[in-house]
Parts: C-alpha cells; sequence; structure tokens
C-alpha cells in the first residue's frame, strides 16, 4: 500500500551533495511543502506535497504543523552495549587523573569487561536496549554497536548475539561489529597470544553463526601496535570480513595501517597530520571523527575542517561508551564540533547521513530519494537552521524507520 506523507514544511534531501571534500549550505536541496510517498519501507517519490497528491493514488499521512524533515541518523560508531558504570573514573579524570593512570590503577576499560562479563545475556539486553531506545528517539535509525568488552570467546559471543537479539526486536538498523581487539586481557600474558587466539577461535564462530561482517581493531600504545594490528587486520580480511581501525586517538601510528589495509574507515584521528589525512583519502577510507570522546576527556576535536577541505570524506559519530564518551548524543556532539571545526549545516548532516552510511557500506540510506529506505526524521520548527542553532537541544519530533511512523512527542 502506498502512504503520502506530509506537507512538511522544508524536505532538505541531502541529494546532489558530493560524498567527499567540503560542501556549502547554499547546495542543499530544499523541498518547500513538501511529501514522500513510501511503499515497501522504500521512499518511491518525494516532491511537492500538492503534486504528489494529485500524481499517485496513496492514503494519506497527514502532517499538522511545521516540520522540517531530514533522512534518519547513521552512528557509525558505538560502544553502547555494556554493563556498569565509569562515573567514578570520570570523577578522578576531572579531579586530575589521566586515562592512564586511571587505566594503571585497575580502573577504566578493565571495570567494564568486568561488569560485562558478569551480566547475564538478559541483564547485558535490557540495558543495551534501554540506550538504543534513547538514541532512536534522537533520531538515530541506523547504528552501529562494537562488541570488545567481553575479551574472550564466549563473552565476545555473548555481546554479538545480544546485539542481533536487539536487532530483531527495536526499530532501528543495527550493525554489529567484532572488536575484540579492544585492549589485552588481564588472562593474556601477550597481545600476540591473543590476536592468535581470536584469530583461530573468535573468528571463525563469528563467521559461521553470522553474527559480524566487520572487524575492528583498537591501534594505540596501551592497546595493540600497528604491525601487530596490521597482521591481524590482514588475517580477518582474508577472512572476508570488512574491517574499520581505532587510530590516531592519542598518539600517531595507525592512520597510515588503516590506508595500507585500505580500511572501510578510520575512526578517531584526533593526532592525525596532514601527511595521513592525504593516505586516507588516497585509499578511499572513510575518515570517522568522534566529537564526543573529546568532551568526555576535554580534550582537542580531531581536524575535521581539515579533513574536509583536503578532499575526505567525514563522519561524525558518537563512540557512546562507558570511559570516554558516556553522553551518547550525537546530535548535541556533532553540533558542539561543527561550532568548533566550522563545519556547516551540509557538511555537519552529511556527517551523520549518507557519509556515515559509507563509513558501513550501506548505500540505500542516508539520502532521501527514491529507491531509498523510508528511514527520516522530522524537527518541528520552519527553518532547518534552528537545528544546529539549537545545539541538540532541539530533538527530532517524529521519527520514520522502515516507513513507520515512532512520535516522540508534538
Ligand atoms: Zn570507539
Amino acid at each position: 500500500m502506498k502512504i503520502l506523507t506530509g506537507p512538511f514544511e522544508q524536505i532538505i534531501t541531502m541529494n546532489g551533495l558530493p560524498l567527499n571534500g567540503p560542501a556549502g549550505d547554499d547546495r542543499l536541496e530544499i523541498i518547500q511543502r513538501g511529501g514522500m510517498v513510501i511503499e515497501n519501507n522504500r521512499i518511491i517519490d518525494i516532491g511537492g506535497f500538492e503534486n504528489l497528491r494529485k500524481k499517485h493514488t496513496a492514503e494519506i499521512e497527514e502532517i499538522n504543523g511545521s516540520y522540517i524533515l531530514l533522512p534518519g541518523f547513521i552512528d557509525a560508531h558505538t560502544h553502547l552495549c555494556y554493563a556498569g558504570s565509569r562515573s567514578r573514573d570520570y570523577a578522578e579524570r576531572i579531579a586530575g587523573s589521566t586515562y592512564r593512570e586511571i587505566l594503571e590503577k585497575g580502573g577504566g576499560i578493565y571495570d567494564t569487561v568486568d561488569h560485562t562479563r558478569r551480566a547475564s545475556f538478559r541483564e547485558l539486553s535490557d540495558l543495551t536496549e534501554q540506550r538504543i531506545m534513547k538514541h532512536f528517539e534522537n533520531g538515530i535509525t541506523t547504528m552501529e554497536i562494537k562488541s570488545g568488552y567481553g575479551l574472550n570467546t564466549v563473552e565476545e559471543l555473548k555481546m554479538l548475539e545480544v546485539i542481533r537479539h536487539l536487532d530483531k526486536r527495536t526499530p532501528p538498523d543495527l550493525v554489529a561489529t567484532c572488536l575484540a581487539a579492544h585492549v589485552v586481557p588481564l588472562e593474556f600474558s601477550s597481545s600476540e597470544a591473543y590476536l592468535t587466539h581470536i584469530i583461530q577461535d573468535l573468528l571463525p564462530l563469528v563467521r559461521e553463526k553470522d553474527l559480524s561482517g566487520r572487524v575492528d581493531i583498537f591501534i594505540e600504545k596501551d592497546a595493540f601496535s600497528p604491525e601487530e594490528s596490521f597482521l591481524y587486520l590482514s588475517k580477518a580480511k582474508k577472512m572476508g570480513f570488512d574491517v574499520t581501525v581505532h587510530v590516531d586517538q592519542f598518539t600517531s601510528g595507525g592512520s597510515d595501517i588503516a590506508a595500507r589495509i585500505k580500511a572501510v574507515s578510520a575512526d578517531h584521528l584526533e593526532v592525525i597530520d596532514d601527511s595521513h589525512i592525504r593516505m586516507l583519502i588516497d585509499q578511499d577510507v572513510v575518515q570517522t571523527v568522534l566529537p564526543g570522546a573529546s568532551i568526555g576527556l576535554g580534550m582537542p576535536f580531531a581536524p575535521a575542517r581539515k579533513i574536509l577541505d583536503a578532499g575526505g570524506c567525514l563522519a561524525i559519530a558518537s563512540d557512546w561508551n562507558p570511559g570516554s564518551a558516556p553522553m551518547g548524543d550525537l546530535l548535541t556532539e556533532a553540533s558542539i564540533l561543527s561550532a568548533s571545526q566550522k563545519l556547516n549545516f551540509a557538511e555537519t548532516m552529511a556527517g551523520v547521513t549518507f557519509r556515515a552510511a559509507r563509513a558501513l557500506s550501506l548505500t540505500d540510506r542516508g539520502r532521501l530519494d527514491i529507491h531509498m529506505k523510508a528511514d527520516f526524521v522530522a524537527f518541528a520548527s520552519n527553518d532547518y537552521r534552528e537545528i544546529l542553532y539549537q545545539q541538540g537541544q532541539l530533538k527530532p519530533a517524529i521519527i520514520w524507520k522502515n516507513g513507520n511512523k515512532h512520535i516522540k512527542h508534538t
């Protein structure tokens, strides 16, 4: 059955904007008093509401009031499947302790690993579902979620199975990524032994159970070295996984691995330099910046403006995690990044829509166009500029996922 939804004050389609490099607000396609025709979860027509009403025999889902419509947001990097809180770490950090000092005291990530391992499937699923639904109500209709707090075969599989379970149970699409190589677990004496264990024991099961098609690794001084990461990712790629990497957050050296391995995306990039930005562009690697981690850690943002000006494909993701990015509010984080890095509306929204889709190798979402998924969000306003101006305080009032309308508040 065809449904015509509208009219909307402005539909910002995101069509015509480039996949790479700068994009001006003057290039935004804005349909005034627009509508969309949806059939079988897809957009089959888009344009002026009155024209569509004449052209199609469709059930009309009339929208009363002034709304701005955008594609549903895509968060290409989260760790929102976890148990426990790290508020104690946060208190210590804002009182002056460093990330490393907290880690050395046995806090940090190992605390989350401990809580996540001790949580039952049901407990972990309930906690994760609450976060997914909060994210969905803030307009995130597709979200990536990483494992990485299990750090052994049984517990990593538990996390990935929770994500799959919730993909069926909750409205948004969930993209699972295996981040077993997050940090070396305390039970292993060397990173080499642990990576061998993942390759030999875990990844074949992930494939067999079809739990994830993506593998990630944290390349950093306290985690895995660039050289061993390259070997690990090469093996994962041979097994058929797409690869993505955490690089250049505190120390540089990881982004050339991302380029050499031709990762789908290189994420973090707070300390990346010009030559490495170029290297990633040359290999067509999406550069995903994570402002939530900079806000959580009180550190400078990744050089998003430079990445765009060099011609990069810039995605913006929340990195929602209990340690460094507890806020988990993608629109607020992207708004703050845009003010700091001078990203205009088109560039900021591209980073959380079609460019984020690219970071997840998805081509059927992120723009409002014919054949695209009917995933979109409506803000109660008559001017799109209000969205970034209100810095995340103006939330979507209505969210559509696969054409199904979810009203949050009117
Ligand atoms: Zn991360």
